[in-house]
């Protein structure tokens, strides 16, 4: 039977190649599948599968609308070389903890799992529903978003991606990645303006009615890479699956043993992908919920009143400095007994006052999840402490969710078996990993440091760090917030 795919905030419902290519319901909601699927092969079935074949087994229970074909290429296109590792989610074991490492791929941060696959289930969806234009993603990106869109969509046919990221917002390293992206189709263009301008640029050309009909004549139109989209989502779910059945095979867990997973949090999407892959009957027992200073989340769990009224904090995990967690609203829906009508009504509330109560009945339902934080100094001195122990190396969102472990044991007792999600690569924020381990590195340029984390963690340099180090600059335009709309015909050419 087909699974459907509903808006949170309305009846508004339709098939999962649909709910790809929208994004974003019409109503403003997000799409969720109107049943959650079971997983229908044993663990004992999944220990002898690889990556893809798990991809391909717990994928096709959500996105039943793709042919077995059409969903093993999307597969096959995005989880290949572009990972340094056959094994695409390698786990290591550390300090009493599984790292589910999900960093492998092209730019070394988690978002590669998700947007190596997106652009080949978009225009896998596109053929689907007779969309015959060429799709144009547009992104405002803040620093990471950004790389990992870009190398997920280049040369794939029938896309094209521009983006846009504030000149001087963004970190020296991230910069490069950016400008020197290869792939005729990518266009990269700073703007004069902080990053929410260029998302407000960008809101406002999806939201041109005119540019629109334009765009269609010419044969376009867009889309985006966003990670509302249920097509991010439903990628995340595999390898909380991959990583339980590779504990099984290891001989680490015994038949239905149950694990905890630690996700590091932002924008509650790789955590409400664990929190699916436990609604498949993966036996896992609590999600823990780690933050930053930013403690929207801890709060949330802890209290049940959602509140972003707060300083907004610069933290060393700035891929988690959120303060609207926009996939928590799949959650808040589903504790609400999929009642669009109370969810729209809460969804309300944060944007008119920026915060919402829970209901008992509805807090009830968070039995599964344990939320804390971790402050700066705290995730600094892990790091350390870690290194010291092990010779691992993690980095700083990596970090806030081992502190988070550390709090959650002493908090509980809980000794069940943990999976802790190592979001980045430390190469990725390597000025402040080194600083945590040692402030003698502080005044060392960013590739020396690269150099110097490489030997202290005997780890090689990733190709994604070493590639950018003389690579050329494809891309310098650089225009002011109000020119965007233009910058964007004139790449299309019309
Ligand atoms: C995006 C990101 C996160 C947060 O993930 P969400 O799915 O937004 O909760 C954590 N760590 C890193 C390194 C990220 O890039």
């Amino acid at each position: 039977m087909e699974l459907m795919y509903k808006s949170t905030r309305s009846d508004e419902t339709v098939t999962a190649s649909q709910a790809i290519l929208k994004g974003l319901a019409s109503d403003g909601g997000l799409f969720v599948p109107t049943a959650l699927p079971e997983l229908k092969v044993s663990v004992e079935e999944l220990s002898k599968m690889s990556y893809k074949e798990t991809a391909y087994a717990v994928m096709k229970e959500f996105l039943t609308d793709f042919t077995e074909e059409e969903l093993k290429s999307c597969i096959d296109k995005a989880y290949d070389s572009k990972f340094d590792t056959e094994e695409i989610a390698p786990l290591v074991k550390a300090d009493g903890a599984y790292y589910l490492e999900l960093f492998h791929g092209a730019t070394i941060a988690f978002k590669d799992m998700a947007l190596s696959i997106l652009p080949h289930l978009l225009t896998t969806s596109a053929k689907k529903n007779n969309v015959k234009n060429e799709i144009v993603i547009l992104t405002a990106t803040s620093g990471d978003t950004g790389k990992a869109a870009l190398a997920g969509f280049a040369d794939v046919p029938n896309t094209r991606i521009v983006v846009f990221y504030p000149k001087g917002g963004v970190s020296p390293i991230q910069e490069k990645q950016m400008v020197t992206q290869k792939g005729s189709n990518t266009f990269v263009v700073g703007i004069n303006g902080n990053f929410d301008q260029a998302q407000s640029g960008v809101k406002a050309i999806f939201g041109n009615k005119e540019l629109e009909k334009e765009m269609d004549k010419a044969g376009f139109q867009f889309s985006s890479a966003n990670s509302i989209n249920i097509g991010r989502l439903v990628p995340q779910v595999v390898y909380y699956v991959y990583a339980y059945a590779k504990l099984y095979a290891e001989g680490e867990i015994s038949k239905d043993e149950k694990i905890n997973v630690v996700v590091p949090t932002g924008n509650f999407g790789n955590i409400l992908a664990a929190y699916y892959a436990k609604n498949m009957g993966l036996p896992i027992n609590k999600l823990i919920c780690a933050s930053n200073d930013n403690k929207v989340l801890y709060d949330f769990f802890t209290t049940g009143t959602y509140d972003k009224n707060r300083e907004f904090m610069l933290t060393t995990s700035p891929s988690m400095d959120i303060l609207i967690s926009s996939n928590l609203e799949r959650l808040i829906y589903k504790i609400a007994g999929c009642d669009h009508e109370k969810n729209q009504e809460l969804m309300m509330l944060l944007s008119k006052e920026g915060r919402y109560d829970i209901t008992d009945a509805m807090k009830e339902e968070l039995k599964d999840f344990y939320g804390n934080y971790s402050t700066e100094k705290e995730t600094a001195e892990v790091i350390k402490s870690i290194y010291d122990k092990t010779g691992y190396v993690i980095d700083t969102h990596t970090g806030v969710a081992a502190e988070v472990y550390k709090k959650y044991v002493a908090d509980t007792n809980d000794c069940t078996k943990t999976i802790i999600a190592s979001t980045a690569s430390p190469f990725k924020f390597t000025r402040s990993v080194m600083n945590a381990i040692d402030s003698k590195y502080d005044s060392m340029g960013d590739f020396e440091l690269a150099d110097e984390l490489s030997k202290i963690a005997n780890v090689e340099i990733p190709k994604a760090i070493s590639e950018i180090r003389d690579a050329k600059v494809l891309h310098d335009t650089v225009c002011e917030v109000g020119e965007m709309e233009n910058v964007v015909k004139k790449f299309l050419g019309i």
